[in-house]
């Protein structure tokens, strides 16, 4: 829902101020429509469906995997196609994975967003209509920004539906911004109001290699986005998850391990192994054991690690396989 569009409608109306936040309490509680807003005139919901479209974005399809994650492929007004997914665990949390771009501008080579064309920035009532969709299906405490696009590309947006996340009970304790290492977004962030958690998708400690897997690296070297993330701890005395996706006989050797060990300080990051999810790259997933030691040696350098749950393989959910398949 645009709430601009939201706000200037109800004022040509004549509206009470009042309406807008009726009207916006009923749709973050995951209203499925207006016609359910009881307090609100009928002719008042009449007017509103005509004027402002209850979602800016379109659901084209809905896919349930067997362990109760949810993945949503809509599309924009102009065509662009966006990935949403909800995760559901056995311990009541409800996590949600938003896009902020549809398709991306960098080209990690793992990735299945980096193989689309780009299209463009979301508005940030194109962010916040996914999570209001997966709201509707049910009730959501925690949200990432790890969907399809590079989020610190977009901070301006990103910060403005962080803004209004915890109406859908998303608070920003429980909101991350997961970047490729974006150091003037990830400076905005450490200097703005919003208090949501920061993680670096890192993926390699050896320079050389990170260019290969993320051409972004010849950007913004290991050496800026390590000083970045140091100076947003700095300031917010939170750790910063780190993303370490395990490609087989790519970067997954217990050297590359020590690397990584010898980047980080343990007290200030904490390392998340992710089990890569096959697209139609020229990767394979690293085996189960070769992750273990791994974490392994991680962890006998001090450091707080931990392997990704798999959740939704049988239904595409890696970023941006969906939307890859429906394009062609
Ligand atoms: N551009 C941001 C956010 C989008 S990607 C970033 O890079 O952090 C979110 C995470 O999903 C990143 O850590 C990315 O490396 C990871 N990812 C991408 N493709 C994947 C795949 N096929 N399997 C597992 N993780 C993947």
């Amino acid at each position: 829902m645009d709430l601009n569009l939201l706000r200037s409608t109800l004022e040509e109306l004549g509206q009470p101020k009042f309406r807008f936040e009726q009207i916006w309490k009923w749709t973050a509680g995951g209203a499925a429509g207006y016609h359910e807003m009881s307090n609100l005139p009928a002719a008042l919901r009449d007017e509103l469906t005509e004027r402002v479209p209850f979602s800016t974005l379109t659901e084209d399809r809905r896919a349930t995997a067997s362990d109760g994650t949810v993945k949503l492929l809509l599309h924009t007004h102009d065509g662009r196609p966006i990935e949403t997914v909800l995760m559901r665990y056995k311990d009541g949390r409800r996590s949600i994975c938003v896009s902020s771009q549809s398709g991306c501008p960098l080209t990690c080579t793992f990735c299945a967003t980096g193989a689309m064309k780009f299209g463009r920035n979301l508005t940030a009532w194109e962010i916040l209509d996914q999570a209001l969709h997966l709201r509707r299906i049910d009730e959501l405490n925690h949200c990432v920004f790890m969907g399809m696009g590079e989020p610190m590309m977009n901070l301006p947006n990103v910060l403005e539906v962080c803004r209004r996340l915890p109406d859908l009970g998303i608070t920003n304790r429980r909101t991350g911004i997961s970047t490729v290492g974006w150091v003037p977004g990830i400076d905005q962030l450490t200097e703005s109001d919003v208090p949501v958690r920061l993680a670096w998708s890192l993926h390699s400690a050896d320079p050389q290699l990170r260019t290969d897997i993320m051409p972004v690296n010849e950007r913004y070297s290991l050496a800026d986005v390590k000083a970045a993330c140091d100076r947003f701890y700095e300031k917010r005395r939170k750790m910063i998850f780190v993303e370490y996706i395990m490609l087989g006989g790519v970067n997954d050797s217990v050297e590359q391990a020590q690397l990584l060990a010898d980047l980080l300080e343990p007290w200030k990051y904490k390392i998340n192994l992710i089990p890569y999810n096959p697209t139609d790259s020229v990767y394979d997933g690293s085996e189960r054991e070769q992750i273990e030691r791994f974490r392994q040696k991680l962890e006998d350098n001090g450091f707080n690690a931990t392997t990704r749950l798999i959740r939704g393989r049988d239904i595409d959910a890696a970023c941006g396989q969906l939307a890859a398949k429906a394009a062609a």
